[in-house]
């Protein structure tokens, strides 16, 4: 059985449809991402399942409970947002405990439980700070200890990360993972960033224009795009027209096809391969660290070919002639 559970949920804003048809269910302890462009739906849907906004029709459950039309403070849901929504004249106890105080919880002492919601992210020693000592991060993880106080049946967690740098993203992102884990908390997390989505997730929903497209394990998300929408939004596949892919396959294949850029090997020009391939030309070469991005032309278009950078001696010129070569199990036909 699912923890938390919805069913045909919709809701529009007068003539603006924001989403409708929503259906799934998160198991216990699972994190899932809620992933897509700006505009989409994410916050919104999050939203209602918060309470924070009133659906138009469809049902939320929680533990098989329907709580589709109980109050915000009703529902055991805890949720986090990009902008901390910390109160800037309270110290950061206070923050915290704000939460226990609107919901008092029997049997558990404030002191206590606001002591072991910072201790979980990390924050003991700060707690006489307030909002404006703090870094970003340091914030948003106040905000974490804000919503872990009342003990959620389900966190949500809005684009937390969206507004700190680079490295504090890729740490905090890895502390709420290990915070979730530890607690078996069920967690929908919203973010537009795919990167995030598929290092964090158990699973991911993919949505688009208020709708969820996929839903998968990051690797099914990402080796098999059901719809050019997913392979355009995920990584950086080609997208070849039924045209261009039977240039690279035969005559035999009818379909759209969504082709990894690191699934296209090069080798040098003229080389025997079992696998299909086509002579190209690279027309562009891009450093990106440990990958090296090629743009090569061919019959089948002008493909993106990532090439792990071994050695300085891999980096092939731009004007080199080559054959592309693509494994015959790397294929992906999409909608
Ligand atoms: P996302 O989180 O994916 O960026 P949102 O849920 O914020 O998307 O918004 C989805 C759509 O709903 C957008 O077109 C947005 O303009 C519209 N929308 C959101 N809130 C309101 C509102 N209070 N009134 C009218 N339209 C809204």
């Amino acid at each position: 059985m699912f923890h938390l559970e919805v069913n045909q949920l919709h809701k529009s804003y007068g003539e603006t449809r924001v989403f409708e048809g929503i259906e799934f269910g998160i198991r216990k302890g699972e994190l899932v991402t809620l992933l897509g462009p700006s505009g989409c739906g994410k916050s919104t849907l999050l939203r209602a399942l918060a309470g924070l906004t009133q659906v138009d029709g469809g049902q939320i459950r929680v533990a098989g409970e329907d709580i589709t039309w109980q109050a915000p403070q009703q529902r055991g849901i805890g949720m986090v947002f990009q902008s901390y929504a910390l109160f800037p004249n309270m110290t950061v106890w206070d923050n915290v405990a704000f939460g226990l105080k609107m919901k008092p919880q029997p049997g558990r002492e404030l002191a206590s439980s606001v002591q072991e919601a910072l201790a979980l992210v990390e924050l003991a020693d700060f707690a006489k700070r307030y909002p404006s000592e703090l870094s970003g991060g340091q914030r948003q993880r106040v905000a974490l200890a804000r919503a872990l106080v009342v003990r959620p049946r389900i966190l949500l967690l809005d684009e937390p990360l969206s507004a700190l740098d680079a490295r504090i993203r890729r740490s905090l992102r890895q502390q709420i993972r290990e915070i979730q884990q530890r607690l078996e908390l069920t967690t929908l997390f919203v973010t537009h960033d795919q990167e995030e989505a598929l290092t964090l997730s158990d699973r991911v929903f993919l949505m688009d224009k208020g709708r969820i497209v996929q839903s998968g394990s990051p690797e099914q998300i990402y080796t098999q795009p059901a719809s050019a929408f997913v392979a355009g939004f995920i990584g950086h596949y080609n997208l070849l027209a039924p045209e261009q892919a039977k240039s690279l396959l035969g005559p035999r294949f009818h379909g759209q096809l969504a082709l990894r850029p690191e699934a296209i090997s090069l080798l040098p020009a003229g080389s025997e391969c079992q696998d299909p391939n086509l002579p190209g030309i690279i027309r562009q070469q891009q450093l990106l660290g440990n990958v090296i991005r090629y743009r090569v032309e061919c019959e089948a278009g002008l493909l993106t070919v990532d090439v792990l950078n071994r050695s300085a001696r891999d980096l092939l010129a731009v004007g080199t002639t080559v054959t592309l070569a693509v494994a015959r199990d790397q294929f992906c036909e999409v909608a």
